[in-house]
């Protein structure tokens, strides 16, 4: 498949996961049935996990994945972020939308979107990156919200879901240049104007990558060489992979896995004052004159 088409299919399933299972989410619902409910549909559709379904409740920003025994529960009154990655041939479409449960928050939903509509807006060739941060900071405030400053877009590239350049969600130093072709996911947060806007590393995510391969033996090799073929440089969830080892076979060789720094996980991102936190994300390509939206 040409790369475009790619893009663009992964794109169209990324967008009917989001936007299925967001409506879905309602207090009481398990959040390991979103997450599980959310990669069942890609698959479906055809598409490949570029990583693990997020569901961040409140002021976890991003990055909670759900293990494979979570109990967890959609707690009344809440902001829930989906955030959905799906690749074609490596391809990826990143997408987010935040599930409202409380209409007093909605301003941050709608900050957040406006925001993301600036941003789109915005980017085109040949304009500094700091310009679309500054498009997005001044649609989020002019909602009476602000941005969460840390927390950037970035590029995407095959198989890798940061590629190093960033998109801002505010003004600022970062001036490199958009260029036509570029690929980037878009995703600004928004939070009350009396928190801080900023997130700070929570406790681990349930999130891995692979560092580097180290000489393994049994259970461990097997489940190293499983990873490498099934995700190759894209995170992934230790749900996948305990559900492919079961029993505790599997969870002593994924724990030598982490302990022997073949992998690593992520943290989740938390606002660090515990503010309720608001996101909308979309992919684009960068057109002549402006981009396309894969996920819209
Ligand atoms: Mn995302
Ligand atoms: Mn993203």
């Amino acid at each position: 498949m040409e790369p475009l088409d790619a893009l663009r299919k992964a794109g169209v399933i990324a967008a009917k996961v989001r936007d299925t299972v967001v409506q879905e989410i309602e207090p009481g619902v398990k959040v390991l049935d979103i997450c599980d409910r959310a990669e069942d549909l890609i698959r479906e559709l055809g598409g490949g996990m570029a990583f693990p379904t997020n569901v961040d409740i409140n002021s976890v920003a991003a990055h909670y994945v759900s293990p494979v025994d979570d109990v967890t529960l959609v707690p009344e009154r809440a902001l829930v972020k989906l955030d959905v990655g799906v690749h074609v041939e490596g391809y990826i479409a990143d997408t987010a939308a935040t599930a409202c449960l409380d209409p007093s928050l909605s301003y941050l939903v709608e900050a957040a979107e406006a925001g993301l509509d600036a941003a789109i807006k915005t980017i085109r060739p040949g304009i500094r990156a700091s310009d679309v941060g500054a498009a997005i900071e001044q649609a989020i405030k002019a909602r009476g919200a602000k941005p969460i400053r840390n927390l950037t877009g970035h590029k995407l590239a095959r198989y890798v879901v940061h590629a190093g350049a960033s998109i801002p969600n505010v003004a600022g130093h970062d001036h490199h240049l958009i260029q036509e072709g570029d690929v980037y996911a878009i995703e600004p947060f928004a939070v009350p104007n009396d928190a801080d806007g900023l997130v700070t590393d929570g406790p681990p995510s349930n999130i891995y990558r692979i560092l580097k391969k180290h000489s393994l033996k049994g259970a461990a090799k097997r489940m190293m060489k499983h990873i490498q073929a099934e995700h190759r440089t894209l995170p992934f969830a230790s749900r996948w992979v305990l559900r492919r080892f079961p029993g505790q076979e599997g969870v002593s060789a994924f724990r030598e896995l982490l302990d022997s720094k073949c992998i690593m996980s992520y943290p989740q991102l938390v606002e660090r004052t515990r503010a309720m936190v608001a996101q909308a994300e979309h992919s684009v390509i960068v057109m002549d004159g402006g981009c396309e939206v894969t996920t819209a």
